[in-house]
């Protein structure tokens, strides 16, 4: 039975499915050039598989393709969001979280997913998960098992003992320490290692303190360039790269001293830290729609009043810094640390960008060329090119006049499949 079954698959094959994929094309009005930031007109995007083959201008559709007709929108290079917590959630800023199983945590994590990835982020780096949810996530939409964003996961965020990265919450008679705690040289090299042992694709550092965490002054540098250097250098060595949490002016210029990949944050930057990140050409990952969200729903996630007193003082003064950083030319990826506010509101981070004197261009371009580039996927996404993942998505109106338009995201397909 199972032979005849197979030669009839066979001779079906032999006709309808040669070699190749079938091919799509996907035709809208326009197509953002994220690159030169301009629009291209007529736009006919072939598809072969999960690549895209050719794109451009009034392209010949082959015959036997299947066309999708966007008719008058403007098509865009699935987002990248270079800071995510997916399985994290607005509600576990305070001691709610202790009440959630690892578990439960990653099924968040899976709905969390899908709500990004519809809100047309197609890829996402993940900085900072308990006990390795993002990376058991990661593997499930690999697999295929649930929907999502292509994921680069970094696991338990490495931390000094007491650091924004540790448990800092309960009394000291819980014994509790966060995974990715590491004190010192050989700690720091043993929890790196450890991270990339179970997969992780990038390493978090945590080089400063915080302002969702107890005890400790996001001012104050956490890691020395000592330990900095080692588990950078360790990181780099076996392939990954890194991202520091930073806000602090002294953290920032440790942590790019020591050769890290990105600072996310960046509240506190400084003249000198501006002038070390273009010389290093560091990425910074503001992370700055937050602040609004978090303030006015200070009172409804329960936030515990010394974070809030924290959140009022930092988040404002990272706005005015950052906008200095913007003007002077640092390199920007787009991060959201979506987690602090709900997923899928993502988008929103485009608009504080343009408010502090990015063109829309230039704030699309951190969460496509930019962010690919950090993450060293610009093989893989972050514009509409031949041999780029199929990853599109389609707005109504202007996006290079109105990065709003962004908010609403109509139509993403992922890798040749539509997800919305
Ligand atoms: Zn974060």
């Amino acid at each position: 039975m199972k032979a005849i079954t197979s030669s009839i698959l066979m001779l079906a094959c032999a006709a309808a499915c040669a070699a190749e994929p079938a091919t799509i094309a996907v035709k809208a009005a326009h197509m953002v050039d994220v690159r030169n930031g301009t629009l291209v007109d007529n736009a006919v995007v072939l598809i072969s598989g999960e690549r895209i083959t050719a794109a451009g201008s009034k392209l010949a559709i082959p015959a036997g393709a299947q066309v999708i007709d966007l008719g008058n929108k403007t098509l865009l290079p699935g987002l990248i969001d270079a800071h995510t917590h997916i399985t994290g959630n607005p509600e576990d800023a305070g001691y709610s979280l202790i009440a959630k199983s690892v578990p439960r945590i990653t099924l968040s994590g899976a709905r969390n997913a899908l709500v990004t990835l519809r809100a047309g982020f197609t890829t996402i780096r993940d900085v900072g998960a308990d006990a390795y949810t993002d990376i058991g996530l990661r593997d499930a939409i690999n697999d295929g098992d649930v929907p999502g964003p292509r994921m680069l996961a970094s696991g338990p965020p490495l931390s000094i003992t007491g650091g924004h990265c540790d448990e800092t919450m309960h009394a000291p008679e819980y014994k509790l320490t966060a995974l990715g705690v590491a004190d010192g040289h050989d700690e720091a090299l043993k929890v790196t290692r450890r991270n990339i042992k179970y997969g992780a694709d990038v390493i978090k550092i945590c080089a400063t303190g915080g302002v969702l965490s107890f005890g400790d002054d996001p001012r104050t540098s956490q890691y020395t360039l000592d330990e900095l250097k080692a588990i950078i250098g360790d990181a780099h060595r076996l392939g990954r790269k890194t991202a520091a949490h930073a806000h602090g002016g002294d953290g920032i210029k440790l942590s790019v001293l020591a050769g890290v990949d990105s600072i996310e944050h960046g509240s506190y930057i400084d003249d000198e830290g501006i002038r070390l990140m273009k010389e290093y050409k560091t990425y910074l990952v503001p992370t700055l729609y937050l602040g609004d969200w978090l303030i006015e729903n200070a009172e409804a996630i329960k936030l515990p009043k010394p974070l809030l007193e924290k959140a009022k003082v930092v988040l404002p003064t990272a706005r005015v810094n950052i906008g200095k950083a913007i003007k002077a030319g640092v390199p920007i990826a787009f991060g959201t640390d979506a987690a602090v506010y709900p997923h899928g509101l993502n988008a929103r981070e485009f608009g504080v960008l343009v408010k502090l004197g990015m063109t829309p261009a230039q704030a699309i371009r951190t969460a496509t060329v930019n962010a690919a580039d950090l993450l060293g996927w610009s093989d893989k996404v972050g514009s509409i090119e031949a041999g780029k993942y199929a990853d599109l998505i389609a707005v109504d109106g202007e996006p290079l006049k109105d990065v709003k338009t962004l908010e609403q995201v109509q139509w993403v397909m992922k890798g040749g499949a539509v997800v919305k």
